[in-house]
Parts: C-alpha cells; sequence; structure tokens
C-alpha cells in the first residue's frame, strides 16, 4: 500500500531566514518520519517579492510583464532550494522543483495567471523515488498558442493556490497551510481580545472571510479546494497547535449561524451628490468605472428628492483615485452637484452559512449597532454574509459589541465521527 501523501506549504514568514528555513526543515523531517510522503510549497522568504517588485520599479514605472513574472519567480526559486538543502543537512533526502518542473502550466496572463493544468509526472517520479519534493509556489509555464512557455507567476498569495491545485492532482490524502496565524477565528483577535479560534469553517464561509478582508488564504485557494473537495488546514508553523479545518460542514444546521466576523479598512465611500433623478444615470456612472477596472461593492441609491437624488457606492481605496478622475467628467456632463469621497470608512460584516434562511440575525445586527452608538452608512446582504459601512473610528467598538451579540465566544458543538 503506497504512503499516505501529505501537501504541505510554508507562507514567507515561515521561510523567513536560515533559522526559520531549519525549523520548517525539521518539521518536514518529522513528517517524513512518521511515514508519509510529503510534497512541499513555499512562498518567498519574508518580503522578498516586494522588494523584487521595488527593483523593477526602480529601474521604470512600466515594467514589461513577462519580465517581470521571470523576475518574481526567482523568489519562490530562492526559498525552495534553502529548504531542500535544508533537508539535506539534516540527512532527508529531497529535490526543489521550480512550478513549471512540477509540471504546473496556465493560461498566458501575466502576473495573474489561472492555472491550466498539472501533469505532475516529475512530483511523482521522485517521490517514487524516496524524496521530499519542494515545489516553488506562485508559478507556472503558459502553455497556449499564443504565449506558449513562459514562466507565470499566478497573482499575490498564489502559492496557496499551487499548494491545493497539487494535493487535488497528486490525490493527497491531507493539505495544510501553515502560516504565521494559528488559523481563523471568530474575528480579528487583534482588535477582539475574546475571539476564538473555530475548528472548522465551510469552503464559502471563508470566502467571505477572505474577501472581506480575513487575510489567511488566497481566495482562489479556497475556491480550488471547493471544487475539489480538499479539506484544507490551517495551521501556525511556529507552534504546535490544531489549526482550523476548511471543508464542508456536516454540523452547520446545529451551529451558531454566525460563524465569525470579518472586517475591512481599505474601502472608500464615493458619493454622487444631487445629481438628476431618472433613467440612464447608473448605467451613466457605473459603465465608464467599470471600463477603468474600477471595483464597485455596496451600492445605495437615496430616495429621489424634487427630481435630484445622492448615489453612493464602496470602492477599494487604492482605487479611489483611479474613481474620482473617471468620474469627474461624468459629474460635470451629468450636472451633478459635487463628487464627494470618504476613505475613512470601513465594512464589518456577520459570516455564517445560513444566515439566510435564518430571520432575524439581520435586525439583530443593526440593534447592537445601535446600542453601541454606531452609526450605519450602508448595508449589504448576500446569502452567508451581512455587511454594514461604519466610520472607521468606531470599527472595534462595533467589532467588540457583534462579538459578544452573537455570543462568539461561546465554543460550538464538536464534531462527532459518525458511528457505523
Ligand atoms: N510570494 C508571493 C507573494 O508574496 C506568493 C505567495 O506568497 O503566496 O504574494
Ligand atoms: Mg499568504
Amino acid at each position: 500500500m503506497p504512503s499516505p501523501l501529505v501537501v504541505q506549504k510554508f507562507g514567507g514568514s515561515s521561510v523567513a531566514g536560515a533559522d526559520r528555513i531549519k525549523r520548517v526543515a525539521r518539521r518536514i523531517a518529522r513528517e517524513r518520519a512518521a511515514g508519509h510522503d510529503l510534497v512541499v510549497v513555499v512562498s518567498a522568504m519574508g518580503d522578498t517579492t516586494d522588494e523584487l517588485l521595488g527593483l523593477a520599479a526602480g529601474i521604470t514605472e512600466d515594467p514589461d510583464p513577462r519580465e517581470l513574472d521571470v523576475l518574481l519567480a526567482t523568489g519562490e526559486h530562492q526559498s525552495a532550494t534553502l529548504v531542500s538543502m535544508a533537508l539535506h543537512a539534516i540527512g532527508v533526502s529531497a529535490i526543489s522543483l521550480s512550478g513549471p518542473q512540477a509540471g504546473i502550466t496556465t493560461d498566458g496572463t501575466y502576473g495573474r495567471a489561472r492555472i491550466a493544468g498539472i501533469e505532475p509526472r516529475r512530483v511523482r517520479t521522485e517521490l517514487e523515488g524516496g524524496k521530499v519534493v519542494i515545489v516553488a509556489g506562485f508559478q507556472g509555464q503558459s502553455a497556449t498558442s499564443a504565449i506558449d512557455q513562459e514562466i507565470t507567476t499566478l497573482g499575490r498569495g498564489g502559492s496557496d493556490t499551487t499548494a491545493v491545485a497539487l494535493a487535488a492532482a497528486l490525490q493527497a490524502d491531507r493539505c495544510q497551510i501553515f502560516t504565521d496565524v494559528r488559523g481563523i477565528f471568530t474575528a480579528d483577535p487583534r482588535l477582539v481580545p475574546m475571539a476564538r479560534q473555530l475548528p472548522i469553517v465551510g469552503y464559502e464561509e471563508m470566502l467571505e472571510l477572505a474577501h472581506q478582508g480575513a487575510q489567511v488564504m488566497q481566495v482562489r485557494a479556497v475556491e480550488l479546494g471547493w471544487i475539489n473537495d480538499i479539506v484544507i488546514e490551517v495551521l501556525s508553523s511556529f507552534e504546535d497547535a490544531p489549526g482550523t479545518l476548511i471543508k464542508e460542514d456536516p454540523l452547520v444546521e446545529q451551529r451558531n449561524k454566525v460563524r465569525g466576523l470579518a472586517h475591512d479598512r481599505n474601502v472608500a465611500k464615493v458619493t454622487v451628490v444631487a445629481v438628476p433623478d431618472r433613467p440612464g444615470i447608473a448605467r451613466a456612472i457605473f459603465d465608464p468605472l467599470a471600463a477603468a477596472g474600477v471595483n464597485i461593492d455596496l451600492i445605495v441609491q437615496n430616495v429621489g428628492h424634487g427630481g435630484e437624488t445622492d448615489l453612493s457606492f464602496t470602492v477599494p481605496q487604492v482605487e479611489l483615485g483611479k474613481a474620482k478622475k473617471t468620474l469627474d467628467p461624468v459629474v460635470r456632463e451629468l450636472g451633478a452637484r459635487e463628487l464627494t469621497t470618504d476613505a475613512s470608512v470601513a465594512k464589518v460584516s456577520i459570516v455564517g452559512a445560513g444566515l439566510h434562511n435564518a430571520p432575524g440575525y439581520a435586525a439583530r445586527m443593526f440593534g447592537t449597532l445601535a446600542d453601541a452608538g454606531v452609526n450605519i452608512e450602508m448595508i449589504s446582504t448576500s446569502e452567508v454574509r451581512i455587511t454594514c459601512m461604519i466610520a472607521e473610528d468606531e470599527l472595534e467598538t462595533a467589532l467588540r459589541a457583534l462579538h459578544e451579540a452573537f455570543e462568539l465566544e461561546r465554543p460550538e458543538p464538536i464534531e462527532v465521527a459518525a458511528a457505523g
């Protein structure tokens, strides 16, 4: 019978420097000694990717996307080779492979390529030869008729996606994401002292938590896990503690409907003040924003008064400049009074599978914020989330009040193995 196969991914902070790389090697050695076959995916050391981007920016404002991807991929080459050397030094047989060597092919979109396929023949051969296989994360090789055999990168945080994709392609028994936090929490523990680690979180819930700024895993990696039914374990590379399992949750009916809180400070509010209230206005505003690639989130249009209305929406803070530049001429053309912006806002969300068929949660959220003296400026909902936009300096107050109101500090029912 073949040994169980484990895919482990170590993030940038886990391999930042020689000591940490040696520690990672010892952890891998332990797993190996337990009789597992191992594929290890690594990110670039520490802030290497940012530093490489900085080097390119020092040369030109507008680096060639092909050359930039070749440059960025070297960050992961460094850590993969060093982890492999660290394993050799403690007597563990290992080999590092680049993304292309590991058989990862992508489309031709430099900077945020999507994985098209994995043919992990080389990985399997090395595993059969008794080696631990270290794969450089975040990269692959294009395989399209237009752009062929070029090195591509998978977007920031892309090593998570490498790990989950390899776990799917190799039908691994486990996929572990080692990071600098212990797992997924009911809220950001730096803001909410009562926050508790979750033993399990569903894929859909995790997607909302990730989208909303719980930056533990790349969103695409969670999606890939969901589609391929890969159980993903998020855990700390710095302590031996149980992590959080991301998987389909069989107990979802019995659990607290609100699984956790997410928040996002990096948003800004844009308001088009006193715009004529007639058909076509929303299109006139949002078409050019879409064309400029500005991501719109919450939208509120006030009830018209005297033939005019105010229209507000949120954009990521980094896209505020682009949104303003796009809208200035539009606002003039439409005859709106003015364009105002506010970057001192934040979004706070309650997240949980089953929120949509559990009435009363929205009311409780709004009531809790009201009691805490927090004004709600905008609201949006999805099947698994309710989001309010509030003033940024009230974020902590809001999070703590919601955490208490939804009893998130209380442990949940434990999953019991099904009998028989
Ligand atoms: N090194 C890349 C980044 O910093 C990929 C990753 O860490 O997953 O985004
Ligand atoms: Mg990451």
